[in-house]
């Protein structure tokens, strides 16, 4: 048993030893610029690592970097990040879009900073007990921060695996083969440069829909690759087909007054965009019934030929576009109704791009304003 052991371990070092060191060679060449990376031999930020990984969930580079280059000039560190007030930090983040993933790096900037000293820890478990901070987030902060071992698997990395060993099993299944080939590959040195480059291998070689094989420094083992091509290649990782999505209906309320001003307020502290700044709605319902006109505040609400689409984790949204206007010098009572809102203001329909809306409601003040009757 020992010696079958021994005899393993001795015929895979060599080939994980080219793999790390043949994929860190194309690193030093091809490495990404980004705005949190460290510049060579230089230590890595974990608040900047950390900001970066939360923005990069579920979001493309290209998007995050505008929203990393003004939090970090705004909130130059994890304890001044802690000290903003939510709801700025929720309009900062306003169109990166999983407005939890903003509520989380609020109540993780102040767990590290009440609880750590303003400094990220370097453990697993403690990384992993932070708010919103779950095994890849944990794994990366160790490695590209503090250049500690980790396992990291992102999609990307997934992707990769799952073609280099042609793992069979269909995801989220497949996963403990795909995590067993990344662990056993993982490096103990250079080991944030190691998960970054398998990150930027990910995002441009190892693509989802046509891998660059012949630019890969992994081509010498990759086992789809070599039975059967790039074609083979893109059919991994494998994947259950899809559910459908729902699709949920309901009414977008645009009331404005006599100046032309448009009612918004704030979203309760649960749910989907909780304590994010709104143009008001109906309930979001999955009944195929047509739609009841709304009867909010007992207005005459005029239907505009306007659908607002917009589709979030677990299902998709339409929202018809309905207006109302108040009277000049208003209804007392309805000001006093509407002023009992979270945060209600009204605000010129050309001011609200400003206010750091989530992309469903810019969506609704476009559809509103191309459409004839509101405003
Ligand atoms: S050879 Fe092709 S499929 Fe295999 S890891 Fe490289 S890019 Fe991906």
């Amino acid at each position: 048993m020992i010696a079958s052991n021994c005899q393993a371990h001795r015929n895979r070092v060599p080939a994980v030893s080219q793999h790390q060191s043949a994929l860190l060679d194309w690193y030093d060449q091809h490495a990404r610029r980004l705005p949190w990376r460290y510049a060579p031999g230089q230590p890595a930020d974990a608040y900047r690592v950390w900001l970066s990984e939360v923005m990069l969930q579920q979001t493309t580079v290209a998007s995050v970097i505008p929203y990393f280059l003004s939090f970090t000039e705004r909130w130059p560190t994890v304890e001044a990040l802690a000290l903003a007030p939510l709801e700025d930090l929720l309009e900062a983040w306003a169109g990166l879009g999983y407005y939890a993933r903003a509520r989380n790096l609020h109540a993780c900037a102040r767990t590290v900073s009440l609880d750590h000293g303003g400094q990220f820890p370097s453990d697993l478990n403690a990384l992993r007990a932070l708010p919103g901070v779950g095994d890849y987030t944990a794994a990366a902060i160790r490695a590209v921060a503090f250049g500690l071992p980790a396992v990291v698997v992102d999609g990307n990395i997934e992707r990769i695996m799952s073609r280099l060993a042609r793992i069979e099993a269909p995801l989220p299944k497949g996963k403990v083969a795909i995590r067993a080939e990344a662990a056993r590959r993982a490096p103990d040195q250079r080991c944030g440069d190691y998960a970054q480059a398998l990150m930027d291998l990910g995002a441009s070689i190892c693509l989802p829909k046509a891998p660059r094989c012949a630019a890969c420094p992994l081509a010498f083992e990759c086992l789809a690759l070599r039975d059967g091509g790039p074609e083979l290649a893109a059919q991994y990782p494998r994947k259950l087909p899809k559910k459908a999505k729902p699709t949920r209906h309901g009414a977008a309320l645009w009331l404005s007054d006599a100046q032309g001003r448009v009612f918004i307020r704030r979203r309760s502290e649960k749910g989907l965009l909780a304590s994010m700044l709104e143009i008001p709605s109906t309930d979001w319902c999955s009944s195929d019934q047509p739609l009841a006109a709304p009867d909010w505040l007992g207005l005459d609400w005029q239907r505009q030929d306007a659908e607002v689409r917009h589709t979030f984790t677990h299902f998709h949204l339409r929202l018809t576009l309905y207006s109302a206007r108040l009277p000049r010098g208003g209804d007392a009572a309805l000001q006093a109704t509407l002023s009992q809102e979270r945060d209600a203001r009204w605000v010129a329909p050309e001011l609200l791009g400003e206010l750091g809306l989530p992309t469903l409601m810019r969506k609704i003040a476009i559809a509103a304003e191309l459409a004839d009757g509101p405003g």
